[in-house]
């Protein structure tokens, strides 16, 4: 058994406490904000739970498949429906009442036919424009990208309540600025001796810490990494400017605008609660160039706004990421969706907060 400092409590470092611990190591979270997610919780506002923009899980991914296993009362999940997004300019991937189109549309999709509307649609959807996966289109295709009624915070809350129950202490309001060593210094001054460090506090954050450890080998690694920056409008609305759609996509414009009440009624919400995003291009004007995208898209939106949350730069993804153990001769291990694997977004936060558990023993 180690003594285990987890620096994050977004879903990375979360998924590393919760295999950490079941593997008996000791475990202590430290989360420099007073809330656990990071950037996959969500805040409510005038009854609408708002995200750090669309927030779709895939069913069949480690990530989801960790919050049910905890759950003691299974989610309430619903997923897209093929014929209810619609690609803009082109009409839904799966067109009620036209087999021979939708058909074809499967087909396109099933083949990665570059530049067929349909698959570079269903490609942006599945990853934000990211990096392609092929489990993810896989996903979009089998009716299995979703949203549950809790929102966000509910998988995270289920995540939260799991290591509670076991002892696990996650303690909030602590930002680590160092490692010396076998200590994790934190920013009041107090310092945490442990036998193995897992960062999962962002690439900023875990970047930021490395240099205190070895400041040219985290520049030489951390240079490589690819980031994909998107802007995110969440808006609750007392309309339904959307008229039943579910999502549309621009795989063009890198944007798409989903209605959670569209897809899961059971939100209890009387209009609907829209979430846009747009990725990637130059950051500068990227929130106004999605806030004529719904504009054109979802006409008179702005008339009904109820409450919104935006975001103009924030990371959605990353390629070219790098290896867990890359300094795990500091018994330092990593874990984010920025290290290598087969997933993607919060499926790769996920498995890789796994990895990093399961390579403890490598250390101890
Ligand atoms: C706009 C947008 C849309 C997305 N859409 C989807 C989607 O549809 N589907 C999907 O699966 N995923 C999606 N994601 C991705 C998903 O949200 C992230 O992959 C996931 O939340 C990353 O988790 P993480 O734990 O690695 O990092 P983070 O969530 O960034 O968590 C890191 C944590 O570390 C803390 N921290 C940072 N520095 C320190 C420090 N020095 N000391 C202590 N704590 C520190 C932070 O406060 C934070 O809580 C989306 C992300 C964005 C931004």
């Amino acid at each position: 058994m180690a003594r285990v400092v987890i620096i994050g409590a977004g879903i990375a470092g979360l998924s590393a406490a919760i295999h950490a611990v079941s593997d008996g190591h000791h475990v202590v979270v430290l989360e420099k904000k007073s809330k656990i997610g990071g950037r996959g919780t969500s805040q409510n506002v005038d009854g609408f739970s708002l995200h750090y923009g669309p927030h779709l899980f895939d069913k069949s991914g480690p990530f989801y498949k960790m919050c049910r296993k905890l759950s003691r009362i299974k989610p309430a999940i619903k997923s897209m429906r093929l014929d209810k997004i619609e690609v803009a300019g082109f009409g839904p991937i799966r067109p009620v009442g036209n087999i021979k189109q939708a058909a074809l549309n499967k087909q396109a999709i099933r083949a990665k036919q570059l530049g067929n509307p349909y698959f570079e649609s269903v490609k942006f959807l599945s990853s934000w424009g990211v990096d392609e996966n092929e489990g993810r289109i896989k996903s979009v295709l089998k009716s299995k990208l979703s949203v549950s009624n809790e929102g966000w915070i509910g998988l995270i809350g289920r995540l939260g309540a799991a290591l509670d129950e076991v002892g696990v202490l996650i303690e909030t309001h602590c930002e680590v600025t160092a490692i010396k060593g076998q200590q994790v210094i934190l920013k009041d001054g107090r310092q945490v001796e442990c036998d193995a460090i897992i960062l999962a506090c962002g690439i900023g954050g875990t970047r930021r810490i490395l240099q205190t450890v070895d400041e040219n080998m985290t520049e030489n690694n951390f240079a490589n990494v690819k980031t994909t920056f998107a802007s995110s409008i969440e808006v609750g609305l007392s309309s339904k400017p959307m008229a039943g759609k579910q999502c549309i996509v621009d795989y063009e414009k890198n944007a798409a605008i989903i209605d959670y009440t569209a897809i899961q009624p059971r939100l209890g919400i009387v209009g609907s609660h829209l979430s846009a995003i747009m990725t990637g291009g130059t950051d500068e004007g990227r929130l106004e160039r999605l806030e004529s995208f719904l504009d054109k898209q979802v006409s008179g939106w702005k008339k009904h706004i109820v409450t919104d949350l935006r975001q103009s730069k924030i990371v959605v993804g990353y390629s070219n990421c790098m290896d867990y153990d890359l300094f795990s001769k500091h018994r330092i291990l990593l874990a984010g969706p920025w290290i290598k694997s087969n997933y993607l977004l919060s499926d790769a936060a996920a498995e890789t907060g796994k990895q990093a558990a399961k390579g403890l023993k490598l250390l101890t």
